[in-house]
């Protein structure tokens, strides 16, 4: 294991950290306390996302604060204050009224960061419909079947991504009622079959009031992947805000004046419990920004707009890195105080290099679709261990758990021994389901314990340490893939037999997607083919999901019993020992 030096934390604040003292913290920490932050719908009629989010400000004191600055691509700066964004989410709530959208129905929205998102989901949230984000780079396929497997009634996108990703998948969606286009750049758009989402707006009046929501409705479907089979809809409720807000205080140092840029892209969970909840919740102002990442244009953003809290993630930590420190010091980045990443494992060269580069480390946390909010961190009043992810958050009770053979699981008690990461269930973020997936959600628990998919360790001062996944689903530049969907869409192929996929290690983007095939008869390996199969698959999955790399083989590794052994494809692709191959076809 590489040596990192501790980096003690400074103490020099001028912002003193909400979590000062983390083991008194923790001690004294309920939930319930967390909960009562948070205002509760008027006259007891429970909790909402978006009241908290939008309208306990917008007719508080900080309505005419802005809540979102967005940044378009093309250098537009748009402010929308709390009590727009409230006028405009009241306009969708109504809108999705107007249609015949009904408490549990879901709504998709697929687009870039751009405002509209915000407007519909927040909008969606307080008409207790469920709010669904697909990721704009995904290709038709990914978008079919989360869009099927969730029965989708609404989906919110942009023109250009109709035309070029749900035109052609439109008639194998019979639950899809309602197509609300955004023109791009603002323009009207006239596709038959579809609505127009600002005119929508507009027709619809300013005002709604947010129907009784019990804490435990569904809010949100946030779709994530598994080893085998298809995505999975983690499903979340109204009451995961609570966890939300409390953890925007103590893992990322939510103050009141703070201005806040989470970097993550609004289809994968973090858009949403960091990239909209949690900062709204506790009064601040967002930062949006549409474009994708360039390093310029992002310390522009984090110096014209005062950045002081700024979430981010290890792929884009890295490819600062490429670029060097000398670009970041021409920046006046004074006002930035507290750096956080989480997606990928951070490594600790990473960390140490946003001390040399910003004059303070970024700080790792852990925490997954499943969990809705962060659950492992590295505080700002808490020296940091480059290369861990930190210690649990206060109301949270991570473990090191090994399967018995009876089924069950024991805990590991002795430092730096590795075994699943697991986290006692109760917090309110908690995921209550796989959409229409009992048993696979049944699967995820074991002797009291949710079992997060993760190999970690836990060292003598109750530092958690990442050493892997426990399957075999793939991250790249921070997005979850599953091996399954991409081999489902290679095998389509009139030319592939049989497709595996992996991960393959890669310095900027941690891994990338890299398939093995074989062919049927009658076909033979030739870069044309590689290249027609790279099309075919980038065509239907997206370029954030498409393999990058593709490897002929006359046969794949198989178990007996019929399983391609993905992991021995990898063994053999890293040089690593194939370890136990007892199970091997002859
Ligand atoms: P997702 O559900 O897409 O957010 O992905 C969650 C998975 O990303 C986790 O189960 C981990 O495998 C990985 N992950 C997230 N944060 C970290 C981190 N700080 N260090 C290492 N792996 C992480």
């Amino acid at each position: 294991m590489p040596w990192n030096p501790i980096i003690k934390s400074r103490r020099d604040w001028e912002t003193i950290p909400n979590l000062y003292d983390y083991e008194s913290v923790r001690k004294e920490f309920s939930w319930e306390q967390a909960r009562a932050e948070l205002d509760g719908l008027p006259e007891g009629q429970g909790l909402n996302i978006a009241h908290e989010a939008v309208v306990r400000h917008a007719t508080g004191s900080l309505g005419q604060q802005t809540a979102i600055r967005w940044l378009g691509k093309s250098g537009q700066v748009e402010d929308y204050s709390y009590a727009r964004l409230d006028d405009l989410t009241n306009r969708f709530a109504n809108a999705l009224q107007g249609l015949g959208v009904v408490k549990g129905d879901r709504v998709f929205v697929l687009a870039g960061r751009i405002p509209e998102l915000y407007i519909a989901a927040l909008g969606t949230l307080k008409h207790r419909a469920l709010f669904c984000p697909l990721f704009s780079a995904f290709g038709p396929e990914p978008i079919r079947a989360r869009l099927t497997i969730g029965q989708a009634k609404v989906l919110v996108t942009t023109e250009s991504l109709y035309q070029r990703k749900v035109a052609g998948i439109l008639e194998t969606l019979p639950h899809l009622e309602h197509v609300l286009l955004i023109g791009d750049e603002g323009r009207p758009t006239a596709i038959p079959g579809t609505q127009n989402f600002h005119e929508l707006l507009e027709q619809h009046p300013h005002t709604y009031r947010i129907g009784p929501t019990d804490p435990e409705d569904a809010a949100l479907l946030h779709f994530t992947s598994g080893t085998t089979g298809t995505p999975k809809g983690a499903l979340h409720v109204h009451g995961a805000v609570a966890a939300h807000h409390i953890t925007g205080k103590l893992a990322l140092d939510f103050h009141p004046t703070d201005i806040f840029w989470c970097t993550a892209d609004p289809g994968w969970v973090t858009g949403t419990s960091y990239g909209i909840i949690a900062p709204l919740t506790n009064g601040l102002t967002c930062i949006v920004d549409e474009a994708d990442f360039d390093a310029e244009r992002w310390y522009g953003i984090l110096q014209d707009h005062r950045v002081s809290v700024w979430y981010t993630a290890p792929t884009a930590i890295r490819m600062m890195m490429k670029v060097g420190v000398d670009l970041v010091r021409k920046y006046d980045l004074r006002p930035l105080r507290f750096l956080a990443s989480v997606g990928e494992p951070l490594n600790p060269e990473a960390v140490v290099w946003g001390e040399k580069a910003f004059g303070r480390p970024f700080h790792d946390n852990w925490w997954q679709t499943e969990t809705g909010g962060i659950m492992i961190a590295n505080y700002a009043a808490m020296d940091v261990h480059p290369g861990s992810m930190g210690r649990p958050l206060p109301g949270i009770e991570a473990g090191i758990v090994k399967k018995t053979e009876s089924g069950g699981v024991e805990v590991v008690d002795q430092p730096d021994v590795q075994g699943e990461l697991a986290l006692r269930p109760g917090w309110p973020s908690m995921f209550r389901g796989y959409w229409n997936e009992p048993e696979r959600y049944k699967k995820c628990f074991a002797g009291g314990w949710y079992l997060t998919g993760d190999v970690a360790r836990k060292d003598a001062d109750g530092y958690f340490w990442f050493v892997g996944r426990a399957d075999d689903v793939i991250k790249t530049s921070g997005h979850l893939i599953g091996p399954f969907e991409v081999e489902s869409v290679l095998i389509e192929h009139t030319a592939v037999a049989e497709a595996a996929v992996i991960g393959k290690p890669d310095p900027v983007a941690m891994e990338i997607v890299k398939a093995f095939v074989s062919l049927k008869d009658g076909h033979e390996p030739s870069d044309a083919l590689r290249r027609e199969l790279l099309g075919f698959a980038r065509a239907r999955l997206g370029a954030a999901v498409a393999p990058k790399e593709i490897a002929f083989l006359p046969t794949l590794p198989k178990t007996r019993s019929g399983k391609i052994m993905r992991r021995l494809l990898k063994a053999r692709e890293l040089g690593l020992p194939e370890g136990d191959t007892s199970t091997l076809e002859a």
